[in-house]
């Protein structure tokens, strides 16, 4: 399954921030999005980095109290791995796990055009499997 047919079903909407918000902007914005993760970007097309709930646990890990003032671009990751629509669920898969992150975002002629979560991935997966055991059990029923 191509990462062009999640985006079809979810959309191709993306939280971002700008580089200098605030923690408090980002912790701000992964609750109202109800998200785990921010793409950070000056224009809401260019990928300067990603921040996640991971980042900020650590940081709040690691220093004062006054962090929360500090901005996502001290604490967001700059080496971001995105993928392209014609990417597949099974490739996004594998990065996911073996880099250990939930979210890539995907990306177009290098501009921003969605996200997708380890939660999409494994939705996918599993409605492809109940479509293949449907297919099997019609196959075996002789439908
Ligand atoms: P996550 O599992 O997505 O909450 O992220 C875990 C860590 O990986 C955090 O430090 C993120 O900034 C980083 N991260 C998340 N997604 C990506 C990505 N697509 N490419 C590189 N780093 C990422």
């Amino acid at each position: 399954m191509l990462i062009s047919e999640v985006l079809q079903r979810k959309g191709n909407a993306v939280a971002t921030v700008v580089p200098d918000a605030t923690l408090t902007d980002v912790v701000a914005a992964l609750a109202q999005y109800g998200v785990g993760a921010l793409v950070v970007s000056s224009d809401g097309h260019t990928v300067e980095g990603i921040i996640s709930e991971r980042d900020v646990v650590r940081a709040l890990a690691s220093h004062d109290r006054d962090v929360v003032d500090q901005t996502a671009a001290e604490f967001m990751t700059r080496d971001v791995v995105t993928c392209s629509e014609s990417a597949t669920i099974e490739q996004l898969m594998t990065e996911m796990t073996e880099r250990r992150f939930r979210h890539v975002p995907v990306t177009a002629e290098g501009s921003l055009i969605g996200i997708v979560s380890i939660g999409d991935v494994v939705n996918a997966r599993v409605r492809n499997l109940e479509t293949e055991t449907r297919q099997l059990t019609n196959y075996i029923s002789g439908y």
